[in-house]
């Protein structure tokens, strides 16, 4: 990463209210060349500069710790993490979660658990397989703090998916662009359907690019019904109370 990348890295979480330590500086730039290695065999990015990917990639997946939600010893699941984002620029900021970044494609995970390993993030446990499955397995179903999720799908696609893994008082902080009434009212009513309930949005904009965002926070009431979540597939389908376009 060239000097002004990473002033810019600075600057963006600086916005956020984000110091970060020489230590943590230095994994972002290890984190910035594992990536485009890793692009040129995987396409884990479509972003080639480094502008693009210091406040895209970066300091957007910064931008989940707004609210105080992921603060803690808490278990964190990253639902649909890709290269790995949020997941790994969070491991770098709060060594105390437990983060586990959960893509349905293996070499993904490959990728994310060879750059935790090289960047010495003994707090990132990764996870292949689908929301849907991983819903249902006795050691994930109502035992999360927390799962974040940053450009994955529809509002109240999400709630089907992480709800049935947060234990009851568990939170999901959903990352999205601008949020439409209607995508907003499908989550809401898919919250309750699930037992839970959206307590926060947090309209915001990104550091220095200005592109628009919202942190939606969903907090587990009860427990879920067991039909939740339905087979794979069909939450992105068949998006409850939703008419997808
Ligand atoms: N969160 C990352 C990646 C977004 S792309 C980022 O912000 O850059 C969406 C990713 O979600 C893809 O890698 C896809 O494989 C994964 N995904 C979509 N639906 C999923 C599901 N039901 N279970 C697990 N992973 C899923």
């Amino acid at each position: 990463m060239t000097p002004e990348g990473l002033a810019l890295l600075q600057d963006g979480a600086r916005e956020l209210a984000l110091e970060l330590t020489p230590e943590q500086l230095s994994k972002f730039e290890e984190l910035y060349t594992l990536l485009l290695e890793g692009n040129n065999r995987l396409n884990l990015t479509a972003l080639r500069q480094e502008r693009d990917i210091v406040l895209k990639h970066f300091v957007d997946s910064l931008s989940c710790l707004r609210g105080g939600h992921l603060g803690g010893d808490l278990r964190v699941l990253d639902l649909g993490t890709g290269g790995g984002f949020p997941a790994l620029p969070l491991a770098i900021m709060r060594p105390e979660l437990q983060i586990i970044p959960l893509d349905s494609t293996r070499k993904k995970i490959d990728f994310v658990r060879e750059t935790a390993v090289t960047l010495g993030l003994d707090n990132v446990t990764p996870l292949v397989g689908r929301a849907e499955q991983i819903g249902r397995l006795p050691d994930y179903r109502e035992q999360l703090d927390r799962v974040v999720v940053r450009a994955v799908a529809a509002l109240p696609v999400l709630v089907e998916l992480a709800l049935p893994l947060l234990r009851v008082g568990g939170q999901l902080v959903a990352q999205k662009g601008a949020l439409g009434e209607e995508e907003l009212g499908a989550g809401q009513q898919a919250a309750r359907e699930l037992r839970g309930q959206v307590t926060e949005v947090d309209p915001f904009r990104l550091p220095i690019l200005g592109d628009e965002r919202t942190l939606v926070v969903v907090r587990k009431e009860g427990r879920t019904p067991e039909k939740y979540p339905r087979r794979e597939g069909v939450p992105a389908v068949q998006p409850l109370f939703w008419k997808a376009k």
